[in-house]
Parts: structure tokens; sequence; C-alpha cells
């Protein structure tokens, strides 16, 4: 039996993407997949947002970007991060990907988009060098379109600026929280991650912004006891009872995700939110019951209303950290994809 188990819902995930393209007025989706699809399977989630009206997909890396052309013949993969080696790029040039180039060596033979920064403060060129014929694309990153929209219009404005010249170029600037904020951010294309795997790119509810969550995360009570006062759970003897206390062990731990810094945030047991008490350990954790439960009673982590916004505030952290971090696979949780 496994310890815990992830149900993907490609349904909700389409669903994610037709909110998001009516919001376009004209301009194109293309899906973020990098980090296995924010942790919810790249091959699945490129599937399902292409099928949903997705015209590309981007991930970070040429290697991610191999994988998903071994899949998909469509026309366009774009990479978001740095070739790591000629090598690479090479293997880039030969699959048909796309690549965003930052610096002063634009490859040969290999469609690139031209990336400045407008304020990022990562990878960029400060303007746009007289872009060669392999320039398909020019694009920015935004820096706060979540959290300061003046610095996110101010950035878009220095990207309008800069590429005037070239509007026959795919211009595209927009992450998820611009997608859903700043219309002005639109241009030809937009590139959202967060948003169609229904993630709150405030780290909000995402209800808020009609996305539904697409990753549910289930599990079980492995264990029951009855502390008694001075009694206590876990490492560092960080939960210690003051009256009798019914607790259940949950057989998921940091090594499957569920990280460290989530004591005393909620999970779902038999129906009813209960917090997290002492510390996580690498496969285990301790929640406080309000009775005695019976052993392999259900417990929720995400979805079916447990927020992964709610686990992130508590853990000091944003949402995407925690769902690109969760390991499924043979040795922890067993993925489900459905389609509802
Ligand atoms: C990851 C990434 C995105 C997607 O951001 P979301 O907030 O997940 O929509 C867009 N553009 C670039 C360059 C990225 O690295």
């Amino acid at each position: 039996m496994h310890r815990s188990e992830i149900t993907v819902d490609l349904g909700a995930l389409r669903r994610n993407v037709r909110t998001l393209l009516r919001l376009l007025d004209g301009a194109e989706l293309w899906a973020v997949v990098k980090a296995d699809g924010y942790g919810h399977g790249a091959v699945d989630a490129a599937g399902a947002a292409l099928g949903a009206g997705a015209t590309a997909l981007c991930v970070a890396t040429i290697p991610e970007g191999l994988a998903l052309r071994d899949e998909y013949r469509i026309e366009r993969i774009l990479v978001l991060g740095p070739a790591s080696s000629n090598r690479e790029i090479v293997q880039a040039r030969e699959a048909g990907l796309e690549l965003a180039v930052a610096d002063a060596e634009i490859p040969e033979g290999v469609r690139v988009h031209l990336k400045l920064d407008t304020g990022m403060g990562r990878y960029g060129y400060s303007e746009v060098p007289s872009p060669p014929a392999e320039v398909v694309g020019l694009m920015t990153h935004l820096a706060s379109a979540d959290s300061d929209p003046d610095f996110a219009r101010a950035q878009l404005e220095r990207f309008r600026t800069a590429t005037q010249q070239f509007s026959h170029l795919t211009r595209h600037a927009a992450n998820s929280a611009a997608t859903l904020r700043l219309p002005e951010s639109h241009f030809d294309a937009v590139r959202c991650g967060g948003a169609i795997y229904g993630l709150s790119p405030f780290n909000s509810d995402p209800t808020d912004d009609v996305l539904e969550p697409v990753l549910s995360w289930q599990s079980f009570v492995a264990q029951v006891k009855q502390l008694q006062p001075g009694q206590s759970t876990g490492y560092g003897r960080r939960f210690v009872a003051e009256e009798p206390t019914w607790i259940g062990i949950v057989p998921v731990g940091y090594a499957d995700g569920f990280q460290r810094a989530l004591t005393g945030t909620e999970v779902r047991v038999g129906g009813e939110p209960r917090p997290v008490v002492g510390t996580v350990s690498m496969d285990s954790f301790a929640v406080q019951l309000d009775r005695e439960l019976p052993v392999g009673t259900p417990v929720v982590l995400l979805g079916h209303g447990m927020l992964a916004e709610a686990h992130a505030r508590v853990a000091g952290t944003i949402n995407y950290d925690l769902l690109s971090g969760i390991e499924s696979g043979p040795l922890r949780a067993r993925r489900t994809v459905i389609d509802a």
C-alpha cells in the first residue's frame, strides 16, 4: 500500500486554461510546465493544456524540452533558462526547440527569443541587440506582478518602448499574475504556469480568480495514540501534551515534500480540519485529534478545500514552492491522473 496518493485532475487544468484564455482577447496562452509541471507531471499537464487551447509549452531547461519534444510535435517549445553546454544547444537545434537568450552569443540555426531585463535583475539584455534572422521573439519577465503592479507597469512600459520597432516579432511578458491583473501585459502571448494548475500567483484563494486546484494529496492515519500530560511527539519534543491528548501519525514527511516548516498548518482528518503538531519528520508527521479515531482514517493534505496557499503561509513560503517539491514515484506517493 502506498503511504499517500496524489490525484491530478486534468479536467480542472483544462478549465483553468479556458478561464485564462477568456481574459486574453486574442493573445496566445503558452503553458509553463517546468519543474515537472510544478509537481503535477509535465507530460500530462502539457497535453491537457494544449488540448484546452494553449499553443506552446515553456520549460526551464533543454533536457525538459527534449523530453516534451518526444511526446508532442507542436511547433513551439520554448526553453526559458540558459543552456548549460554547447552539446545541449546542438540537441535543442536538432529537436527544434526555441531558446530564450540573454547574452552576447546568439546561437546559430536555433530559433531564439531575446530576453530583456526591464527590472527583474536576473537574465537579460539591457537593450535589444540588433536581432539576427534567428530571432523570432522578444520577451521580458516581471519581478512584481503579484505584489507591486506599479513596478510591473513600469517594466511593461520599458519593454513596450524598447521593442516598439520590432512588432513583427512575437512579444511576450506576462506570467500568471500579470495575465490575471494587467491586461496591458498580454502583448502577443502570455506565459502561464501557476494559474493553469489552480495555484494563486498572489498566494491567496485561487477561487477568487475562478481557478481550481488541480492536485490533491491524500494519506491516512497510520497509528493513533493518546499522549499523557508531559508526553511529547516528534523530534525536539516541540509538542508536549498538557492533558490527555489523542494524536494520529500520518506516514508522509518532508522527504515526500510535506515541508518541515508545516508544523501548525491544518489537514483534514476524517473530514475535519486538524492541526499538525510537533516537528515534521522525514517520513511522518503528527496531527492532534479531538477523539480516538480508527487507524486508516483518511487524511487530506491538499485539495478538497485544503489550500496550498494556506500551507505556504504557515511555512513562510509560496504555493509554487510546496507543489514543485512534492515527490511522487515508486518510493513515494502514488500518482493518479483523472479527468473530472
Ligand atoms: C516560471 C516562469 C513563468 C511562469 O510564471 P507563473 O507565475 O507560474 O505563471 C513565466 N515566465 C518565465 C520567464 C518564467 O521563468
